[in-house]
């Protein structure tokens, strides 16, 4: 970990259980250590890294099951299938971003360093995901995430929330990330509800309402996860009521 031109640069391999001891995170991004801990359970914190965190694999109900049971409901779009089961017959596959990190990191405005075939590049982290559920990231097959980069001195104030079944276990329903830096800036992000991160950019003083329906409209939730899709899509809009108000 090392500061690098205005940015603290935090190596791909780190733990997710790890962020915590570091002082600079505590202080300058401190909803980042909330995301890294609600991941999962203690014993897979210590050995996932956050480079995998980002890039783990979109989720689907209809995905994430047995070969019996894929075998006896049909393949989909994103398993040897050529429609998508979930939504009974379309041709998009809108399996979800499931990390946890990603919009927190987003919200922060963060960078993703990746080295492939054609050298090393510095990109905006959400511009690293597609929309597409069979193929949800653009990064080559070669390509090696090598740190993510998260800007410095921006004095972030901070809202965090995560919908799931089990407090203990559990990957996520809604991910809801909201940052307000110093000059005013505003950014949501949101995972669980689309295949790519919901991402919507304001104003401290814009209003809330405008910006909930933005979230709402731009998360292209199906009915693939344990909760419904009426029920997600409503969340959003209380989650970012509550981090909103709260900042
Ligand atoms: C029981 C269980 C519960 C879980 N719960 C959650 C949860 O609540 N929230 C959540 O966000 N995730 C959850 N996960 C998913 C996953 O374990 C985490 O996202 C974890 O952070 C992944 O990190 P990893 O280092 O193990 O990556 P891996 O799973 O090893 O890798 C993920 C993908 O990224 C690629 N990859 C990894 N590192 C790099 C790199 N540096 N450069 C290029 N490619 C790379 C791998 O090839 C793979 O395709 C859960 C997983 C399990 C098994
Ligand atoms: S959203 Fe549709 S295509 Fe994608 S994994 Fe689920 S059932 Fe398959």
């Amino acid at each position: 970990m090392k500061e690098v031109g205005g940015f603290l640069r935090i190596g791909a391999l780190e733990p997710l259980e790890s962020l915590k001891q570091y002082e600079e995170i505590r202080t300058e991004f401190p909803m980042l250590i909330e995301a890294a801990l609600s991941v999962g359970a203690p014993l897979l914190r210590k050995t996932a890294t956050l480079g995998g965190n980002v890039l783990c694999e979109n989720r689907c109900l209809y995905y994430n099951q047995s070969e019996w049971w894929r075998e006896s409901v049909g393949y989909c779009l994103k398993c040897d299938g050529d429609i998508c089961i979930a939504t009974q017959g379309k041709k998009a596959c809108f399996s979800e971003l499931v990390s946890d990190t990603a919009p927190a990191l987003i919200a922060m405005d963060a960078e993703i360093e990746v080295i492939d075939l054609d050298g090393a590049r510095r990109v905006k982290l959400e511009d690293i995901y597609t929309g597409d559920g069979v193929k949800p990231r653009n990064l080559p097959e070669t390509a090696i995430v090598t740190a993510i980069l998260l800007p410095l001195d921006r004095g972030f104030s901070t809202s965090y929330f995560k919908l799931r079944q089990r407090e203990s276990l559990e990957f996520t329903s809604l991910t809801a990330a909201i940052a307000l830096d110093k000059t005013g800036k505003l950014k949501i992000a949101l995972s669980g509800v689309d295949p790519k991160p919901v991402v919507v950019v304001g104003k401290k003083d814009d209003d809330p309402e405008g910006l909930i329906k933005k979230a709402i409209k731009g998360a292209r939730a199906i009915d693939n996860d344990m909760y419904t899709r009426k029920y997600r899509r409503e969340m959003i809009g209380v989650y970012l009521r509550r981090g909103l108000e709260k900042l």
